[in-house]
């Protein structure tokens, strides 16, 4: 991951250039597949409890599961900068 940003950083000579283009493309498919990972992460939660899948539900402040078995909201601990 760290090597793919500096490889995108460093000016390739001539023909090298394509090179420096596809680890750009790399870095930003490595960033894009980072990013749907962790989404794919926080709305597929389970319950500490009972380990049932949770419903997530953007909250003002931070995101937070629902567990409808235990009718129990979890704070997942994950602000969007806003709020409060
Ligand atoms: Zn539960």
């Amino acid at each position: 991951m760290a090597l793919l940003f500096v490889g995108a950083l460093v000016p390739f000579p001539g023909s090298l250039r394509v090179i420096g283009i596809l680890l750009a493309i790399g870095f930003g498919i490595a960033v894009v597949g980072t990013l749907a990972y962790l989404f794919f992460q926080l709305y597929h939660t389970r319950c500490p409890h009972c380990d049932q899948p949770m419903a997530t539900h953007r909250g003002r402040a931070s995101f937070t599961a629902t567990c409808f078995r235990c009718d129990t909201t979890w704070d997942l601990g994950i602000g969007l900068g806003r709020g409060n």
